[in-house]
């Protein structure tokens, strides 16, 4: 099957800083894909990269098996998705989802009954005669959403779009845009710094650090076999051990256990000594002092809890152990 974006070995340096540094990177077509990475690791520029308002400095970028390159944005069958939004404050809503197709010279009914068909796709019917300072924040983003997936792209890149929203919006349009993108059928790059946004929405995610993946893989892979000690740093909070103390031996010297795979237990497992209850509310972060090593347990709240200074018994399914590598 024909890579619904395809990048190899592309690079964009600006002078001295390296940006986007060697990345080989296949999509799929109809994932939904994460760019996930601290700010200044390459997402944005990678995702310019694809959309085609900058060029590599070397490398080559494909779009369903076509060569991109010097090909100019409005060519390339995709769309973006500002985290800004970046709508017409003194057009109305319908006009701002029409323009696209206004300016590629469309029929006022064609350009109407599709941008009508937009708004119902994004859920927001009948909202086509208000001006966007007429909108709450999250009616404004699904309108740049409907201003995008009006043109029906093959590919359609998202630059943090949820990140101006509060929590609860932000929740309620991820699951929105998971179903939107069901709905399309289309292809979905999505840039997001928040691990959890990533975790819950996409179908494999790419984990950015300073201009280069460190790691690709579905949400689970990445999340319980993390293969540096970064991506168990960045994606959720992990205890990072010394190889021997896992009971392993590898070249390599540190391994990652998630704090939610320790569990208390009456007889077998390791000694441990508990330093520290912190309560969560549904769980309790548990910090053990285990041989003269520190590690920290997540636990149901709902489970008898020891107290500081306990002796207990902890264990974990040798699965959950993962050898990293790099030192
Ligand atoms: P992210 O989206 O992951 O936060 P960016 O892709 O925006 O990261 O930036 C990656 C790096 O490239 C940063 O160090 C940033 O300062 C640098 N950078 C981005 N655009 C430019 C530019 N136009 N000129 C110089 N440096 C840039
Ligand atoms: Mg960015």
């Amino acid at each position: 099957m024909t890579d619904a974006v395809l990048l190899s070995k592309v690079c964009r340096h600006y002078g001295s800083v390296k940006a986007v540094d060697g990345i080989d990177l296949a999509i799929g077509e109809g994932e939904f894909f994460a760019l996930l990475g601290p700010s200044g690791s390459g997402k944005t520029t990678c995702l310019r990269l694809i959309a085609g308002f900058d060029s590599p400095t070397s490398g080559h970028i494909e779009i369903f098996g076509e060569s991109v390159d010097g090909v100019p944005p409005y060519r390339r069958n995709v769309n973006t998705v500002f985290q800004d939004y970046a709508l017409f404050p003194h057009l109305s809503v319908i006009d701002n989802v029409a323009y696209g197709m206004m300016v590629r010279g469309a029929s006022k009914s064609e350009r109407l009954a599709a941008a009508e068909h937009a708004l119902e796709m994004i859920r927001l019917p009948g909202y086509g005669t208000r001006r966007p300072a007429e909108l709450s924040g999250g009616q404004r983003q699904r309108v740049a959403l409907a201003r995008a997936i009006v043109n029906k792209p093959k590919v359609l890149l998202l630059d943090e779009p949820l990140g101006a929203l509060d929590l609860r919006l932000r929740e309620q349009m991820q699951e929105e845009l998971k179903t939107l993108q069901k709905n399309l059928g289309i292809t979905f790059v999505f840039v997001t710094h928040d691990q959890g946004e990533a975790l819950s929405m996409a179908d494999r995610i790419a984990i950015f650090n300073e201009g280069t993946i460190i790691q690709v893989g579905r949400p689970e892979d990445i999340y319980r076999r993390p293969n540096t000690r970064f991506v168990a740093d960045f994606v959720g909070s992990s205890n990072v051990i010394p190889v021997e103390f896992a009971g392993l031996s590898s070249q390599h010297q540190w391994a990652s256990l998630r704090p939610e795979a320790i569990r208390i237990v009456e007889t077998g497992g390791k000694q441990a000594r508990v330093v520290s209850l912190n309560y969560l509310g549904n769980s309790t972060r548990i910090a053990l002092d285990v041989e003269g090593t520190r590690l920290h347990a997540l636990v149901s709240s709902y489970q008898p809890l020891p107290d500081e200074g306990d002796k207990i018994s902890v264990d974990w399914d040798p699965d959950d152990v993962r050898v990293m590598e790099g030192e």
